[in-house]
């Protein structure tokens, strides 16, 4: 059975994971997601495109790509989303391209998507894994979106409302996360992509050569 690993079969680099976060909106998610990069190695984020107006602090590239109606619609019509969906009378997408350089590179990427974006993503490659974050209450939401102080109280409510037709997705979701203690939240994250990445089919993808010389029959050890 195993004795017939051949590294031939595996000396390319391992495809990475897509990951999938979502949540309502003030529920944690950007932070997490900040913090969880910082810990964990190869795993990146997809900087999305929007047709939202910067808030105070965020940086064009960094955030997102901040894009016109016009230039969104022009980069759907030339095909150049993975995923796109309006979200508070906004245009968000995923750039196909970014994901799949990073993807065929061997890095785990993380994408910061709604419900709409999620689906999308999972038909196109059901082999994504997807977490929910909820939060603790409806009150604590409800502050954090006050005290993150970058948006109007209009905007606020605007995503208290929205906030019960995305978190009625959760279960769509293959894991969910209650962000109640910021750093239990990452740990319970950081496990999430670390498990995965033990997979079995991923593991021999990555270590071909080494497991091909751990059973090699050449030299038997006796
Ligand atoms: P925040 O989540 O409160 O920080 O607000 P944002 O304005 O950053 O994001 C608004 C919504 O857009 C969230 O529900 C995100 O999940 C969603 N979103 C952000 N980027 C994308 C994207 O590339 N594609 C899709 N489909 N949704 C996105
Ligand atoms: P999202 O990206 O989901 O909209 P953010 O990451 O911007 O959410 O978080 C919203 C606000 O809540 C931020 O001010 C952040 O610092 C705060 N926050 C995030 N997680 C927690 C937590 N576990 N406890 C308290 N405050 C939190
Ligand atoms: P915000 O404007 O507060 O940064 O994000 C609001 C919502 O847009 C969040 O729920 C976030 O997940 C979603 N969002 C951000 N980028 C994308 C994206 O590229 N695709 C999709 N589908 N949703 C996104």
């Amino acid at each position: 059975m195993s004795q017939d690993v051949d590294s031939r079969q595996y000396d390319h680099p391992a495809r990475g994971t897509l990951f999938i976060v979502s949540a309502p909106s003030g529920a944690g998610k950007t932070s997490l997601v900040r913090a969880l990069v910082e810990r964990v190695e190869r795993l990146g984020v997809s900087v999305s495109h929007t047709t939202r107006n910067m808030r105070p602090g965020e940086v064009d590239g960094v955030n997102y790509h901040f894009v016109s109606e016009a230039e969104f619609e022009a980069m759907i019509g030339r095909g150049e989303f993975f995923e796109h969906a309006w979200v508070f009378d906004r245009h968000y997408g995923t750039s196909r391209p970014e994901v799949e350089k990073r993807l065929a590179a061997g890095e785990d990427v993380i994408l910061e998507i709604d419900w709409q974006g999620a689906r999308q993503v999972r038909e196109q490659m059901p082999e994504a894994v997807s977490i929910f974050i909820l939060p603790p209450s409806r009150a604590a939401l409800r502050e954090r979106l006050s005290n993150r102080g970058q948006d109007t109280p209009d905007i606020i409510e605007r995503r208290m409302r929205d906030a019960v037709s995305e978190m009625i997705h959760y279960d769509e979701y293959d894991a969910l996360i209650i962000n109640d203690d910021f750093a239990i939240a990452v740990d319970e994250l950081e496990h999430l992509i670390r498990a995965e990445r033990t997979r079995l089919t991923r593991v021999r993808a990555q270590h071909g050569p080494l497991l091909a010389e751990l059973l090699s029959a050449d030299e038997p050890d006796r």
